[in-house]
């Protein structure tokens, strides 16, 4: 059936299954998924309404017209895509058309419920994308950059950017760790970004008892061994970490010695460049990212799934290169009317995410901004659009809204938390 032209449309929209995933109703993504109403990614899709099952591990709920996982209208089945084909200018609007020169969503949102370590990664530039694009389409399927933000729901633990150089050169002082350096500038005081380059890519490259042994000294030695606001946690998450992979993973050796930990609380973000280095360790998030699928995995996954080392290594980017780099800001979203909506911006053209956050029967106005995908991540209430038009949101549902559309918004008896990423 063709989808008549609207201001908005409901979507159902599909959840994706990784061993890192929340098993069940317990995980988020899975959970929202089965509100969508969504569709299970099975031959018959979207027929196929989707049901969590209780020993599955539900990971992301993807948002939006990546063909691997697409949306689609609710009432009609037709792909988002095929009616943003139809209409471009109307739906994403003529200036976005021309920006990007193609008449896709150029963003990604998701939902991820994360119970473990998700693979060690980096994604890869846009030069470096579009070259590999073109030599090798099954490996690297976008020709385009994917720098990506996340925002925690609930408490996240992730593994983002490196730590300040001393704070690594450090701890390659110490005995039990002295054998890490093989190569690059072996005094601490001249220790350089090429330096730690060389020390990530030794410990990727090492042997599983190398990394096994490294795992065994630093788990023996004594309590308060590391100390301080990089490496304090180093002994704590060890175990944990060993206990989800493997004491010879190297992931488990470059996310404690090499990289920040942060511990995000709900309202909070970070921004991954494109080739920077990230590791999502637990917990809920919304996650958006520029339009495109590549990533370079060398830790924290199978041996066989390891992408080529020399290539993650040569690419990695050392912004961010503490905490406080990593995080993204919230800003008061300028076209809120009633304030309870923050803006996450990340310095990237291809989209923007909001929270709006409302107490029961509260109220907002969004004004007329750029083409969006809107979800209920908490919660209940009424949307109005110009002209009088408009849609209940239920927990859970997912809506696509066209650009230049204004939205009034109020809350139901539990109050809303909603999310939109959108593009201008
Ligand atoms: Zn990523």
């Amino acid at each position: 059936m063709t989808t008549p032209l609207k201001p908005f449309y409901q979507l159902k929209c599909g959840c994706n299954s990784y061993p890192w995933g929340k098993q069940g109703k317990s995980s988020l993504s899975g959970y929202l998924c089965e509100q969508t109403p969504g569709y299970a990614p099975d031959d018959k899709a979207p027929k196929t309404p989707f049901q969590a099952k209780d020993d599955e591990a539900y990971a992301e709920m993807w948002m939006g017209t990546y063909p691997t996982l697409p949306s689609y209208v609710a009432d009609t089945d037709e792909k988002l895509q095929a009616v943003l084909d139809r209409h471009p200018n109307e739906l994403l609007g003529k200036a976005v058309v021309d920006k990007f020169g193609h008449t896709q969503l150029p963003f990604l949102p998701k939902i991820l419920s994360i119970s473990k370590a998700l693979p060690l990664q980096i994604h890869p530039n846009k030069a470096f994308s579009a070259k590999m694009h073109n030599e090798n389409p099954d490996a690297f399927g976008d020709p385009n950059h994917k720098p990506e933000i996340a925002l925690a729901l609930t408490e996240f633990e992730a593994f983002v950017g490196f730590k300040p150089l001393d704070a690594v050169a450090a701890l390659l002082d110490l005995p039990e760790l002295k054998h890490l350096r093989t190569s690059g500038n072996a005094s601490r005081s001249a220790f350089t970004n090429e330096d730690l380059r060389a020390v990530v890519r030794d410990i990727l490259n090492a042997s599983p008892e190398t990394c096994r042994d490294t795992y065994k000294a630093i788990t023996s030695m004594p309590s308060g061994a590391f100390t301080g606001p990089h490496n304090g946690h180093i002994q704590k998450l060890a175990p944990r970490l060993a206990d989800q992979y493997s004491s010879a993973d190297p992931g488990l050796l470059v996310a404690l010695l090499a990289m920040n930990y942060l511990v995000l609380q709900p309202g909070e973000a970070v921004y991954i460049p494109a080739d920077g280095i990230h590791a999502y360790l637990s917990g809920d998030i919304v996650e958006c990212m520029a339009r495109s699928d590549n990533v370079l995995n060398t830790g924290f996954c199978p041996r066989a799934e390891r992408d080529n080392i020399e290539q993650f290594c040569s690419l990695l980017t050392f912004t961010p290169h503490d905490k406080t780099q990593c995080m993204l800001p919230a800003k008061k979203y300028w076209r809120s009317e009633k304030g309870r909506t923050q803006a996450y911006a990340p310095p990237l053209s291809e989209f923007n995410v909001l929270a709006t956050t409302l107490g029961k029967d509260e109220d907002e106005v969004l004004g007329k901004g750029g083409a969006g995908i809107v979800i209920a991540t908490r919660g209940s209430g009424r949307v109005d659009v110009d002209g009088g038009d408009g849609f209940d949101l239920k927990e859970g549902h997912v809506y696509f809204v066209g650009q230049g559309v204004k939205l009034s918004i109020k809350a139901g008896g539990d109050g809303l938390t909603m999310h939109t990423a959108y593009v201008e």
